[in-house]
């Protein structure tokens, strides 16, 4: 498939982006500083992201503040989502910031989208929701894969997977 043909050089970069991430997770656990939860991942995800954003062709732009909330509470009702959502019975809460070039960004389960008003930024933004310790790392970006799959269709799912780097299928539930 074409969207696999990613120069070998993008490939040593995000190896070395990981790289350095566990090396740094590692040294934090043996200084006993692992507890601040530094967001070691962002990086690696965002970079991964931009590269998958490219490939997939069904996403919606431009979303305003009713589809957005509508997008949301649609997929707060599905069936898959209620079994994996830590808190199934609390509140989602959609805002837009005011400010220009803001980031989308959550809180527990508020979402505040800022100037990326699309279903990509919206399914980060649950994903964040659903593994509410995480940050980027791992489960997060797991749970992404799965989001994209079910809401997007199995080849934005698989093209997440392919840049994210993550091998499990849509069944493993870590
Ligand atoms: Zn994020």
């Amino acid at each position: 498939m074409a969207w696999k043909e990613v120069p070998t050089s993008t490939h040593a970069q995000k190896r070395e982006l990981k790289q350095t991430a566990v090396a740094r997770i590692k040294q934090a656990k043996a200084e006993g500083t692992y507890e601040r939860k530094a967001d070691w991942g962002k990086q690696y995800v965002y970079k991964c992201e931009r590269q998958a954003y490219e490939r997939l062709s069904n996403l919606r732009f431009d979303m305003d503040f009713e589809s957005l909330q509508r997008s949301t509470t649609a997929i707060f009702a599905d069936e898959r989502v209620r079994a994996i959502d830590p808190y199934p019975a609390a509140k989602v809460v959609v805002e837009l910031s005011t400010k220009n070039g803001a980031n989308a960004r959550t809180y527990e389960r508020r979402m505040r989208f800022g100037t990326a008003r699309d279903n990509f930024a919206l399914l980060h933004e649950i994903a964040h929701i659903l593994t509410p310790n995480d940050l980027h790392g791992k489960e997060f970006q797991r749970m992404e894969c799965k989001l994209f799959e079910w809401f997007l269709g199995p080849k934005a799912g698989e093209v997440m997977r392919f840049y994210l780097g993550i091998r499990e299928g849509v069944s493993d539930n870590a």
